[in-house]
C-alpha cells in the first residue's frame, strides 16, 4: 500500500529527499564524532557540521519547497501520514526560519567542541574546565528560546524543540502528581529492613570481554537480523538511525557493576527497536522514525524496566551472568535484587526506578532556572548539591559524578531531561496494556505488539494522538501503582 498519494505532499516528498540526504550525512558524521574520531578532530569536524546545518537551512528556506509546504496546509483530503508531513515540516520550517543562520553555525561549532571539553572535564572531575563553554551553550539556548518565540516561560520554546507543544505548565503538574508518593515510597523502603544500599555486585569486578558477549548475544536474542543493527562503545550510551536498515546503538563498559553495561545497551536496544520496526513506506520521509521524545522514551524504558529487570530475563541469562563475574553460586533472586534494589545515588544512569525522577527533577530546575535567568551558571554546582542533598540526601563528592555526569548540556541540549521522566511513565502504560492484552507475554508477541501499535506509524501521530488511538490517556497513576506494588512486595 503507498502511504503517500496527494500530489502536493508527493512534490514536497521529492525534494525532502535532498534534506533527507544532509541529515544522513550529519547523522553518521556526530555518529563518528562519538565513537571513533579522534579527540583532536573535533576542530574540523565541527565546522564541518557547522557548514552543513547552513546548507541544511538553505535548502529548506527554499521559497518554493517552503510554498509547497504552506499549500498543503489548507488541503482537507490528507491522510494521517501526509498531514504529519506538513505537521513536522511546519515545526521544522518555524525552526530554520526564525534562527540566523549565522547562529545555527556557531551553536553547531560551540557544541561539537563543547562535547571534547566536557569529555577532558568529567574524565579530570573538573567543573571549571567546562564552565566557559557551559555558559555559552546556555546564553545561546535563552536566545534561541527568544528567536523562537513564547509566551510563559523562554524554557516552554525549548521543551517544544524536544517534545512538540510539551509546555512548563504540564511539566510542572507532572512533577508535582508524582513527588509526593515517590518521596513516601522512598521514605518506607529505606526504613525497610531488607534496604541495603550497596548490593554486592556493584562493587564486583567482571570480565570486560565476556560482558561484550553477553551484550551481543542479549542483542541477538531480542533482535537476530543483525545485518541492519550494530553495537558500539561511547562515552555516553546513545541510538542513532539511518534508516531501517541500518540502526546503530552504543553501549558502556566500566570495571565494576555489570547491570550498568547491560541496561544500558537493553534501553537503547528499545529505541532502536522503533527504527528497526518502522514501516518501509515512510523512508527518506520527515515521518520516519520516531519524533516524540517521550514515546521514544517510553520504548526504551520500557524494555529496561519491564524486560531487563524482569525475573524471566534474568532467568534466561542467569549462567551468562554467573559467568560474567565468574561466581557460578549466583542465584536468580541475588541477580533480581541487584536489578531493582532502590537506593539514592549519585548517578542518573544507574538510578533505579523509584528514585530516577528526582535526578531529573533536579536537572529540570536547574535548567529551568537558568534559562529565566534566576540562576548562573557559576552557582549551578552549588545549587546541584543543595538539590542532591534535598531530593537524595547525598551530596557527590566528585564533579563527575555531579554536575558533570551528562553529556546533554555539552551537546546543547537543554529542555531533554523532562521527556526522560514523562516517557518512563508511559512505559508502565504500554506494560499495562501489553499484559492486559497479551495473555502468554514473549519477546516476540510484544515486539510485534509495539510494531503494530506504535513503531510502524513511525511520527505519524503525536503522543496525544497515539495514545487516543489506542484509547489511551496519559496517566502517572499507572507506574505509581505499579512501583507502590512492586517495591513494597520486595522490601517488605
Ligand atoms: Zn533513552
Amino acid at each position: 500500500m503507498k502511504l503517500f498519494k496527494n500530489p502536493t505532499i508527493l512534490k514536497i516528498l521529492d525534494y525532502y529527499k535532498n534534506l533527507w540526504s544532509l541529515s544522513y550525512v550529519s547523522g553518521v558524521t556526530h555518529w563518528d564524532l562519538e565513537t571513533y574520531m579522534p579527540k583532536l578532530g573535533a576542530g574540523a569536524r565541527g565546522e564541518a557540521l557547522g557548514r552543513l546545518s547552513v546548507i541544511r537551512q538553505k535548502m529548506f528556506l527554499d521559497r518554493e519547497f517552503v510554498n509547497l509546504i504552506h499549500k498543503s496546509e489548507s488541503i482537507k483530503s490528507l491522510n494521517d501520514q501526509e498531514r504529519a508531513v506538513v505537521r513536522i515540516l511546519l515545526h521544522d520550517l518555524k525552526f530554520y526560519d526564525k534562527l540566523p543562520p549565522k547562529f545555527l553555525k556557531e551553536f553547531e561549532i560551540l557544541t561539537n567542541t563543547a562535547t571534547v571539553i566536557w569529555r577532558e572535564a568529567k574524565k579530570k572531575s573538573d567543573f571549571k574546565l567546562f564552565q566557559k563553554p557551559l555558559v555559552k551553550i546556555f546564553e545561546m539556548n535563552r536566545q534561541m528560546a527568544d528567536y523562537l518565540g513564547y509566551t510563559n516561560s523562554p524554557y516552554d520554546a525549548l521543551l517544544d524543540l524536544f517534545e512538540e507543544g510539551l509546555k512548563v505548565s504540564t511539566v510542572e503538574s507532572f512533577f508535582k502528581t508524582i513527588k509526593g508518593p515517590l518521596k513516601k515510597l522512598l521514605t518506607k523502603i529505606v526504613k525497610s529492613k531488607k534496604y541495603i544500599k550497596v548490593h554486592r555486585l556493584e562493587k564486583t569486578k567482571y570480565d570486560t570481554a565476556k560482558m561484550k558477549v553477553l551484550n551481543e548475544k542479549v542483542l541477538n536474542y531480542f533482535w537476530s537480523d543483525m545485518d541492519r543493527f550494530r553495537l558500539d562503545i561511547s562515552s555516553h550510551p546513545f541510538t542513532t538511525s539511518f534508516g531501517k536498515d541500518d540502526t546503530r546503538i552504543t553501549t558502556w563498559y566500566h570495571d565494576t557493576d555489570f547491570s550498568r553495561s547491560l541496561m544500558a545497551t537493553i534501553h537503547e536496544f528499545g529505541h532502536a527497536l522503533y527504527s528497526l520496526q518502522s514501516s518501509d513506506g515512510l523512508e527518506m520521509t520527515p515521518v520516519a522514525g520516531g519524533s516524540s521524545l517521550v514515546i521514544h522514551e517510553s520504548q526504551s524504558r520500557f524494555w529496561e524496566n519491564f524486560i531487563g529487570r524482569s525475573p524471566e530475563f534474568i532467568n534466561t541469562f542467569l549462567d551468562d551472568f554467573r559467568e560474567v563475574v565468574n561466581d557460578p553460586k549466583l542465584t536468580a533472586d541475588d541477580i533480581y535484587l541487584y536489578f531493582n534494589k532502590v537506593s539514592p545515588g549519585l548517578l542518573r544512569v544507574e538510578a533505579d526506578e523509584v528514585t530516577y525522577h528526582f535526578h531529573i527533577m533536579i536537572r529540570y530546575e536547574i535548567e529551568k532556572e537558568i534559562i529565566e535567568g534566576k540562576l548562573k551558571i557559576k552557582d549551578i554546582k552549588e545549587a546541584w548539591n543543595t538539590k542532591m542533598k534535598d531530593y537524595l540526601g547525598i551530596v557527590p563528592k566528585k564533579d563527575s559524578e555531579g554536575v558533570l555526569q551528562d553529556i546533554h548540556w555539552s551537546g546543547g541540549a537543554v529542555g531533554y531531561f523532562p521527556t526522560y521522566s514523562l516517557g518512563t511513565f508511559l512505559g508502565a502504560q504500554w506494560e499495562d496494556k501489553i499484559s492486559g492484552e497479551l495473555r502468554k507475554k514473549n519477546y516476540r508477541e510484544i515486539k510485534l505488539w509495539l510494531e503494530k501499535y506504535i513503531h510502524r506509524y513511525g511520527s505519524t501521530y503525536t503522543m496525544e494522538e497515539l495514545l487516543q488511538n489506542n484509547k489511551m490517556k496519559f496517566d502517572p497513576a499507572v507506574n505509581l501503582n505499579y512501583l507502590k506494588e512492586k517495591y513494597i512486595k520486595l522490601y517488605q
